[in-house]
């Protein structure tokens, strides 16, 4: 069902105008546009007298997967430093999703998809035919998922730019060969978009952000983008017009992130930097006085004292040190959209998971929802006219 969300003091529907300047008239869209830091949510008289009380798991039906599911619906995104089996294995246990980076080979593949049924783990892939390819051989080595469990149940498409009408085919495409798994497709961060993904391309949800991530250098380097906040309210009204889903992806830097991010309506909330420098992430760690030296992704030296994390490098799946990794460096076409920050030790993801479940059940009682579900309903945005971190 569609749901208008309130932004107390905003503009309401976007639209395109001519602007002149001078003799020359430009297309303007009108109406201003909301990061996180925009806004607050303001609290509310509730009767819910404790916050332990509220329910942060959602039942979910999807818009082509044949499926039923309650989940809490935070998910590790498919980078490969965090999108990791260790991530999955512990957060599938806790009713949290993983988008699986896509730089397993087929007999990690296989194993981890044979071992125990996976329901919260998306394999991903891009939209090369390899990708392709390495989907359906795992998935033609593992048992019917239908029988048992085990299987691919959840794809996720994953794409910087998901704006191309190639894209839209492919997800279609996909769809054809799975027509009971949940498809999750992007980046996209605009309505017509997500009509077009749900209705042409099959999918059941898109996943919305283009450019805020924490490592994401595309604004800077492109002049393109959409702020957040507004690209979540708007592509969730869209989305939930047809009976589909969204995924807000990047810019959650901080637990009150997330719990605006719901608040605007997103479905899923998709987390990077924030699970980046736990235990579940891969990569090239640095320990208390001692480094681990690579070449490519194959260590060559070993660290002093491995039991004790200092930080983690993070790195954008668009810059120059992941296509260093992957492709073999940036190619001359193209530039890198990516950066490269180092982010201390956390610790287990679940500390991190426990603060945001934490906010998100907090929040709830500050408007009186008593379950994630009613969040949306129950929240008013109000605009503040200073970064209030
Ligand atoms: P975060 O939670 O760190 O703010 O954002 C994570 C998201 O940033 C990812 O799920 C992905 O959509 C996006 N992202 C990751 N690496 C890059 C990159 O190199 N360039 C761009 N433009 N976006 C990236």
């Amino acid at each position: 069902m569609a749901h208008t969300q309130e932004v107390a003091g905003s503009s309401p529907a976007p639209t395109t105008c001519l602007f002149s300047i001078g003799q020359i008239q430009m297309k303007f869209e009108d109406g201003i546009k909301l990061d996180f830091e925009d806004v607050l949510i303001r609290p509310k008289r509730s009767t819910l007298s404790s916050r332990s009380g509220v329910n942060i798991e959602k039942v979910y039906n999807y818009l082509h997967a044949s499926v039923q599911e309650a989940v809490v619906p935070i998910v590790a995104a498919n980078m490969d430093t965090v999108g990791t089996m260790a991530m999955a294995e512990k957060l599938g246990p806790e009713g949290m999703q993983t988008c699986l980076h896509k730089y397993y080979n087929v007999a990690e593949l296989v194993d981890f998809f044979t071992e125990k049924p996976r329901l919260g783990t998306f394999f991903t892939i891009g939209v090369k035919q390899d990708d392709v390819d390495k989907l359906l051989t795992v998935d033609d080595m593992l048992p019917e998922m239908d029988k048992c469990g085990l299987g691919i149940h959840k794809i996720c498409i994953d794409v910087a730019n998901g704006y191309q009408k190639v894209f839209v085919d492919h997800v279609k495409r996909c769809r054809e060969f799975f027509p009971d798994a949940v498809i999750m497709a992007g980046n996209v961060c605009t309505p017509e978009m997500v009509s077009e993904l749900l209705i042409s391309g099959g999918a059941d949800i898109v996943k919305i952000g283009i450019g805020p991530g924490s490592v994401c250098t595309t604004r800077m380097v492109t002049g393109c983008g959409y702020p957040q906040l507004s690209a979540i309210i708007e592509c969730a009204d869209a989305a939930h017009g047809l009976n589909g889903h969204i995924c807000a992806d990047g810019g959650c830097r901080m637990p009150g992130d997330v719990v605006k991010a719901f608040a605007a309506g997103a479905d899923f909330v998709m987390l990077g930097g924030m699970l980046a420098g736990t235990d579940e992430c891969e990569g090239d760690w640095e320990y208390e006085g001692w480094i681990n030296t690579h070449i490519g992704r194959v260590q060559i030296g070993t660290s002093l004292n491995p039991d004790k994390k200092k930080s983690l490098k993070f790195y954008g799946m668009s810059s120059e040190d992941a296509m260093e990794a992957h492709n073999g460096g940036v190619g001359t076409y193209r530039t890198s959209e990516g950066k490269s920050e180092s982010v201390a030790y956390k610790g287990s993801v679940m500390d991190v998971i426990q603060e945001i479940t934490g906010g998100l059940r907090s929040a709830c009682a500050y408007v009186g929802a008593r379950s994630l579900k009613d969040f949306p309903k129950c929240a008013t945005f109000i605009r503040t006219n200073r970064v209030h971190y």
